[in-house]
């Protein structure tokens, strides 16, 4: 297993929810973390600090994951304030449940921007300092729903099946330079995204509950230390899916 200590990490959508969750429980592994968020600051802030408390160095800093320029400054500024990136979390991501009849070209446009584009951006954007230096992990936050189509729509299902294709594609072409990608594909986890979705019931889950984000973020951490997982998709999905 991998030491982290030391190591930075860049977390996207790191404001709140999982991606929030995974960035403190990197810190806690004793990575220095690059947060992102959208819109709120003010809940950037709050894991800034926490970031802090925990004794890691953090950087917070607003960028739109689907828009190439916000791509550059962020990873730019990232490496300029904590260094070069070592993991690389995608997570950013929007789910709006819409019935299939009520999905705009404008809406599949949007979403797969935000959930799919992004995820080649960012990786784009720090994959050459990865390679300069031999190491690297790159976990991609997909869902269930590229497993058994989900509760949101066909859009969000096939953003986040995609997820998974770039994830096999980096996995079996980046493992020879000392870089492992893999995805997470978790169901139901009690964050926003989840509560605001009425589609969304614990009773879809064998367990019985939604999931919390401290379950998929110790997962994540599993990932980084962990340099022989390569091309899987972990599920934390309380049974779902099984596979
Ligand atoms: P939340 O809605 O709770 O949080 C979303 C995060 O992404 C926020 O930090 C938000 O920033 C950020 N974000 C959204 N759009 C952008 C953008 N364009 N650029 C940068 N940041 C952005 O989501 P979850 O924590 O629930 O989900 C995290 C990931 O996990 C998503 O990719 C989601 O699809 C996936 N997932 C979640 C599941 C669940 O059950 N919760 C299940 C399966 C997958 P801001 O706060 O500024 O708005």
């Amino acid at each position: 297993m991998d030491n982290l200590k030391g190591r930075v990490a860049l977390v996207t959508g790191s404001s709140r929810g999982i991606g929030r969750g995974i960035a403190l429980a990197l810190a806690a592994a004793g990575t220095d973390v690059a947060i992102n968020y959208r819109s709120r600051s003010h809940e950037a802030d709050v894991v800034e600090r926490q970031i802090a408390q925990l004794g890691r160095r953090c950087a917070s800093i607003q960028a739109d994951v689907s828009l190439p320029s916000d791509v550059d400054r962020l990873v730019k500024s990232a490496e300029d304030r904590l260094g070069p990136i070592a993991i690389l979390v995608n997570n950013a991501g929007i789910a709006r449940p819409q019935a299939i009849e009520a999905i705009t070209e404008r809406d599949w446009d949007e979403l797969m921007a935000v959930n799919l584009k992004s995820c080649f951006l960012v990786t784009q954007a720090v994959l050459p300092g990865m390679r300069a230096r031999r190491w690297g992990r790159i976990v991609n936050l997909s869902s269930v729903a590229a497993q058994v189509g989900g509760v949101v729509g066909p859009h969000y299902a096939a953003s986040k099946a995609g997820m998974l294709g770039l994830t096999h594609y980096y996995a079996s072409h980046l493992a020879g330079e000392g870089i492992t990608a893999n995805a997470i594909a978790p169901a139901l986890i009690e964050t926003e995204m989840v509560k605001s979705n009425p589609n969304a019931q614990p009773t879809r889950i064998p367990v019985g509950r939604f999931g919390a984000v401290d379950e998929v973020a110790e997962v994540a951490v599993l990932l980084a230390r962990n340099g022989y997982i390569n091309g899987q998709t972990i599920n934390v999905n309380g049974g779902w899916f099984m596979n």
